[in-house]
């Protein structure tokens, strides 16, 4: 590889295409031609197991989503994270209510939905369930030779370097953006969230009496729609809109037994949204 000294002899640089870039340049940017993103694990299933929506239903719902999840082991090879839910709202609040910057919120998001994390692992234990940190996930594979179902928290781990949102201080990347960043990273086949309604609605059908379902709408128009609420965290749109090799995302009623499977064999249920 090539050294260049700068005109005035004082940098050194090391020949390559972004040699001597800022990086911010947005015609640099605009130009660049990349080699296509690989998909490192292009064969696994992730689903995130919702923390309000299933785990915080205890007995009245966790156990039927493991047993249906654990029936999928010998077919698919799932790669499982878990929401926060009640308790992260809880600390949230009292949180906010004594000041505290978005990066310590981050930070008890994070451990809350770790909590879930080991608790479904222990569920799934009798089928392999095994909890994993993030630094494990380059290791998937040698979980599913060995007959493992990984389970890892689902907050991405921005933790104290959250980036504080432009109204309040409630980290919006939390673990339906951490599950959809998973899926980029590792190219997987799938990404399903495993939550309490049937899918998406025009509003949130638990507050709002006339909303209207939407089986399938495009990352784009959702955006565009500029809906006051949402049944995933809105900066997972863009990334979706953005993502080199993840075409669609769907969210599934866990509540009704049969769902997680139909969506593992590709079938329509819930709202899928789709890259446009
Ligand atoms: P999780 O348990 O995965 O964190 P959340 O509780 O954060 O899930 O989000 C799911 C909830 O979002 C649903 O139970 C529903 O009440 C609510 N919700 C808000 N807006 C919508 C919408 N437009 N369509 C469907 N559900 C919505
Ligand atoms: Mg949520």
């Amino acid at each position: 590889m090539g050294l260049i000294r700068d005109k005035d002899g004082r940098r050194l640089h090391i020949k390559s295409r972004l040699m001597g870039e800022s990086l911010v340049s947005s015609s640099l940017l605009e130009t660049l031609e990349l080699v296509p993103q690989e998909r490192p694990f292009p064969d696994i299933d992730i689903l995130k197991i919702g923390g309000q929506s299933i785990c915080d239903r205890g007995a009245k719902a966790v156990p039927a989503v493991v047993k249906e999840l654990a029936a999928n082991k010998k077919k698919h090879k799932m790669f499982l994270t878990a929401g926060g839910g009640t308790r992260s709202r809880h600390i949230y609040a009292i949180g906010l209510e004594l000041g505290m910057p978005t990066g310590i919120i981050a930070r008890f998001g994070s451990t809350i939905s770790k909590q879930n994390a080991l608790l479904l692992a222990t569920l799934l234990g009798p089928w392999g369930g095994v909890e994993i940190e993030h630094d494990d996930i380059v290791k998937l594979p040698n979980y599913y030779s060995q007959g493992c179902i990984p389970v890892t928290h689902g907050m991405p781990p921005y933790d104290f370097f959250a980036i504080p949102p432009a109204k309040g201080r409630i980290p919006i990347h939390r673990t339906d953006v951490g599950t959809l960043l998973l899926a980029d990273l590792t190219g997987a086949r799938s990404c399903i969230f495993i939550k309490d309604e049937k899918g998406l609605y025009s509003d949130d059908p638990k507050k709002k009496p006339d909303v209207e379902f939407i089986p399938k709408i495009s990352a784009k128009e959702l955006m565009q729609k500029e809906f006051d609420d949402l049944i995933i965290e809105r900066p997972c749109l863009e990334i979706l809109q953005n993502s080199e090799v993840i075409e669609q995302i769907q969210i599934i009623n866990g509540l009704e037994q049969g769902n997680i499977t139909k969506a593992l064999k590709g079938e329509h249920v819930g709202t899928i949204i789709y890259k446009q």
